[in-house]
């Protein structure tokens, strides 16, 4: 089990299970979220997530056009999760809020296009130029 929370603690997500897949992503539209330049995502089947705490909605168009969800602490600001119209039984956590440095190492990094040069990983990471699949 793993708590994914905020900054200030007010929004919470319990995690009964591992997560199926975590991914570093390097699009601008994550460097802007995590404040980061890449962001570090961990996806969960929808039913072994328990949300506690009120969140803000922003919503953005992703590539394919269908809608991604940020859900974001209106008073610290942090986002902790997301979902994406187009895989609406997967939830999007983001790595930082777990704060666990034991936490699943990421399989895969996607949207290396955007890479900033100086960000390197050793080959038990996954490389794609895109996405591996049609997803968000
Ligand atoms: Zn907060
Ligand atoms: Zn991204």
């Amino acid at each position: 089990m793993a708590i994914a929370r905020c900054a200030c603690g007010a929004l919470r997500l319990i995690l009964s299970r591992p997560p199926e897949l975590t991914a570093l992503c390097h699009c601008s539209a994550c460097q802007r979220r995590a404040d980061s330049p890449l962001s570090a995502n961990a996806f969960y089947s929808i039913d072994c997530v328990e949300i506690s705490g009120t969140s803000t909605e922003f919503v953005r168009a992703a590539e394919s056009g269908r809608k991604v969800r940020m859900h974001f602490c209106s008073t610290c600001g942090s986002t902790v999760y997301w979902k994406a119209d187009a895989s609406p039984s997967w939830i999007g956590v983001a790595v930082g809020s777990i704060a666990d440095p034991a936490f699943t190492a990421p399989a895969i990094s996607i949207l290396e296009q955007s890479n900033h040069r100086w960000v390197q990983f050793d080959e038990t990471v996954e490389p794609f130029q895109g996405l591996p699949s049609n997803q968000d």
